[in-house]
């Protein structure tokens, strides 16, 4: 199996609304798309990084470059028989995880399409039908959260999630808790806080929170496992996890309960499915979380979380929750209450729709055996 060429597509996709978090506010996702050719089937995915480098070291401009310039012509032209192969031709280049992972995900939407099976299936997904859960970013005030609270419920969802940052204070939390005592909720911090914070923590122990993402540091452990033993709520760590090592020393450490995969931090769906199965093996659940990605970059997300050791509601969402049209047709909708169905298209599923593409399109490339040999200038 022979990777025959790659092309490249910086966008920005706009969204419906401002999303608000702990490092950043943002209107549009900015994120590049990949669309690999391996032995004639067509791969697509994307990552989303985002425009700045604020969620993470990272940024979409930044992506595209390396892509271009080192790690497609590292693969353009070359036999790629598995995904531990492709992982091998990356490995030489450090960091760049978004980047790399849009590589291994287009291979394995490919691979499944020349197999021609649903990647959920490929992958060894026990079920189609997975559990999503309500994102709600950072509002001006209580009454407004309460408000979004309320209208996730009466959608039908069955667990919130909070976007929280500094200043927000406990307080908020234990209003929300007052009118919703019942609700699965739990607060992300994105790496907001440090331990100086730890009564504001030691209050919100008290919340009946489901889990604590990523209070502390983005590529912080030691923190989080000096924080955890502090703390009844279970710590999820999201930010920190960026590949099996760092899961490996988390677990060693107990620097936090639960994991939130996603496959775009994580270097790609082969790392994905390799934390999925050594958190199982350490009894670590996970669950699968995104960056606001349209269809095509929530495909693979899909079908990782139709893996067994995915123990809670997932960041996935109905394309209409964030854009007035997807990339892709057809988009993502849910297939009942508080749930997404992965579908049986063979790879993914999802493709962007060649106009739509375009019209979001900034700058496009396309490596192949002839480029791939050209140093950047
Ligand atoms: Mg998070």
């Amino acid at each position: 199996m022979q990777v025959n060429s790659i092309d490249l597509f910086r966008v920005a996709m706009p969204m419906k609304s401002v999303w608000r978090t702990a490092f950043s506010e943002m209107s549009d996702i900015d994120c590049v798309l990949v669309r690999l050719d391996l032995d004639g089937a067509v791969g697509w995915a994307e990552t989303a990084p985002y425009a700045a480098p604020n969620y993470c070291g990272e940024w979409a401009d930044g992506a595209f470059d390396v892509l271009r310039d080192w790690l497609a012509p590292a693969l353009v032209g070359r036999k790629v028989p598995d995904s531990g192969v492709l992982q091998g031709f990356l490995k030489s280049f450090k960091g760049n995880q978004f980047a790399k992972s849009a590589l291994d995900i287009a291979w394995w939407d490919a691979r499944a399409k020349l197999d021609g099976k649903p990647l959920w299936q490929f992958i060894g997904g026990t079920s189609p039908k997975v559990t999503v859960g309500a994102d709600i970013p950072v509002q001006d005030d209580s009454d407004s959260l309460i408000g979004e609270i309320a209208a996730a419920l009466d959608a039908g969802f069955v667990r919130v999630k909070l976007k929280f940052r500094p200043g927000m204070g406990a307080d908020t939390i234990r209003a929300v808790r007052r009118r919703f005592p019942d609700t699965v909720m739990h607060i992300d911090c994105n790496s907001g806080f440090t331990l100086d914070d730890l009564p504001l923590f030691r209050e919100l122990d008290q919340c009946g929170l489901a889990m604590i993402e990523q209070p502390l540091g983005h590529d912080d452990l030691i923190d989080h496992a000096n924080l955890q033993r502090e703390l009844q709520t279970p710590i999820c760590l999201d930010e920190s996890i960026v590949s099996l090592d760092k899961v490996r020393k988390a677990i060693e450490i107990g620097a936090g309960r639960w994991v939130n995969l996603k496959v775009g931090r994580v270097g790609g769906l082969s790392n994905a499915i390799a934390i999925h199965d050594l958190c199982q093996h350490h009894q670590i659940p996970c669950w699968v979380g995104g960056m606001l990605e349209s269809a095509v970059g929530q495909g693979p997300s899909l079908a990782l979380a139709t893996l067994p050791n995915i123990a809670y509601p997932n960041d996935i969402f109905p394309s209409a929750r964030f854009y007035q049209q997807d990339l892709s047709e057809p988009e993502i909708t849910l297939s009942g209450p508080s749930a997404v169905t992965a579908p049986d298209r063979p790879g993914h599923g999802f493709g962007p729709d060649p106009q739509r593409l375009e019209h979001v399109t900034i700058r496009h490339t396309r490596v192949t055996g002839e480029t791939a040999g050209m140093q950047p200038a």
